[in-house]
Order: structure tokens, then sequence, then C-alpha cells
């Protein structure tokens, strides 16, 4: 399991992340739910190491992963990335895309590609490129390259908001079945209350900042934290 202890972070003086405290556990979703601006993606960084934080520490099974003395480089934390703007390679075919971070012997990156095709139902598609390709295609795709090298934790920033909705509710759920296959656990990022209702199995609502409560979607829905909760989470049936 992934451990974020106290981990902060300010711009220009300005604190965006402040104390967050997360844990991610194997075969769990964990949907980080908050308003724009509130410091999401700047957490998600930080996990992935690809920004710095000012203070706090992340653990993953026991090893540290990064203090503010100490780090893992990005490609050694065993995370893998989804983010909105999921951009494919454009000169690679499906195949190149989804075998691209992975090393070791041709048949055995082939058969991998293969299993993780089907998987995300793209087998026909093997050998064509991006641009021959839906978005809900290169979404499908781009889950099965973020997947390729096993990553322990899977961190997914608003990966569904390039979609119309009834592709989004498709893909959701595919990549849910996917990743619970998989056994991977999932850190996801999104500022809509339905999307977590729909997808985890623990909320974290952050807001300004900061985590202001943490539990499972239905505990988090009846028994909001205070009104601003309560308001937020209101336009949703
Ligand atoms: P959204 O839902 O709109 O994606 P978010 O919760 O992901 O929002 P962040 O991207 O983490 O929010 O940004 C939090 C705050 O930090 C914002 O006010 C943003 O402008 C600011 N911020 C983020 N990155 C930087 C940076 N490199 N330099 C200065 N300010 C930054
Ligand atoms: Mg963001």
């Amino acid at each position: 399991r992934l451990e974020i202890k106290n981990l902060s972070r300010s711009f220009a003086g300005r604190t965006v992340v402040d104390d967050v405290s997360l844990s991610i556990m194997p075969g769990q979703v964990t949907c980080l739910l908050g308003p724009s601006g509130c410091g999401k993606s700047t957490t998600l960084r930080m996990i992935a190491g690809i920004e710095m934080q000012d203070s706090g520490e992340i653990w993953s099974d026991g090893e540290l992963i990064c203090n503010t003395v100490e780090r893992i480089p990005p490609e050694g934390r065993g995370i893998g990335l989804m983010f909105q703007d999921f951009a494919l390679f454009p000169h690679l075919t499906v195949a190149g895309n989804v075998a691209y971070g992975l090393r070791g012997r041709r048949a055995q990156t082939r058969a991998r590609v293969e299993d993780l095709l089907a998987k995300v139902g793209m087998s026909a598609h093997i050998d064509r490129y991006p641009h021959e390709l839906s978005g809900g295609e290169q979404q499908r795709v781009a889950l099965a390259r973020a997947l390729a090298p096993r990553p322990r934790i899977m961190l997914m920033d608003e990966p569904f908001s390039g979609l119309d909705d009834r592709l989004r509710d498709e893909i959701r759920d595919e990549t849910l079945d996917v990743l619970k296959a998989e056994g991977t656990a999932v850190l996801l990022v999104t500022h809509e209350p339905a999307e977590a209702m729909r997808m985890a199995d623990e909320i974290a609502l952050m807001r300004g900042g900061r985590i202001v409560q943490t539990g499972a979607p239905y505990n988090i829905y009846n028994t909001p934290i205070d009104r601003e909760a309560a308001a937020f989470f209101s336009d949703i049936n």
C-alpha cells in the first residue's frame, strides 16, 4: 500500500497542498475529489515524482519513496500515469505504443501487449496508428500502455474528461474492470462527485489544499462533514 504523509507544497508563498495524508490500498480505487484549483493535480504530481514537495514523505509497502532529502526517481516508483491529454505516440502503432515502456525479450513483450489489448478490447486494432482510432479507442490503448509495465499504483488525473457522456460511462466501467483484474491500486483525481461515487471504494474530499473528509462514498454522501461538502454533492442524484 502507498502511504502519503503530511505532503505540502507552496507556489510563490501560497500553499496549494496543505498537509495532505492519504493511504492507497491494493485492489482499491481511492478518489481525490474536490473543486477546480484545490490542489489535486499538484498532489498527484508529487506522488508521481514530477513535482517536489516542500515537506512530507511517501512510503510504498514500507519502503521510502521520497522525503525532502531522498527520492526515488519517477521511473523507479512502480507508478503508472494517465492524464487527460493521454497523447499516444503518433508515429507508433497501437502495439508499439503499448510496448513502449517494456524491456525484455521480444516474445514476452508481444505476449504482454496482446494480453493487454485483449483486456481493453482493442486486439483488432493492434497494427493501426493513433490517428486511425476514435477518442475512446485511443483512451483504451492509453490504458493498456499505462498498465504494460505492471505498475503497483495507477495515478489517473481526470482521464475521462475528454469523452462524451455515454462513452465516458462505458470507458469508466471498462477501465475499472481492467484495473481490478490487474490488481492495480488506483488514485483517481476528479472534480465530479458523480464520477467519484461511481468509481471509488474510498473518497478523500479536498478543498483549499486540505483533505477535509475521507470515507466510503455513501458515508460521505449521506453524512457530509459540513454545508459546503453537502452542497458539493447536492447536484448528483
Ligand atoms: P483542476 O480541477 O482545475 O485541475 P486542481 O485541483 O488539479 O484543479 P492544481 O492544478 O493542483 O488544482 O492547482 C492548485 C493551485 O496551484 C492552483 O491555484 C494553481 O494555479 C496553482 N499552481 C499549480 N501549479 C503551479 C505552478 N507550477 N506555479 C504556480 N502555481 C501553480
Ligand atoms: Mg487538475
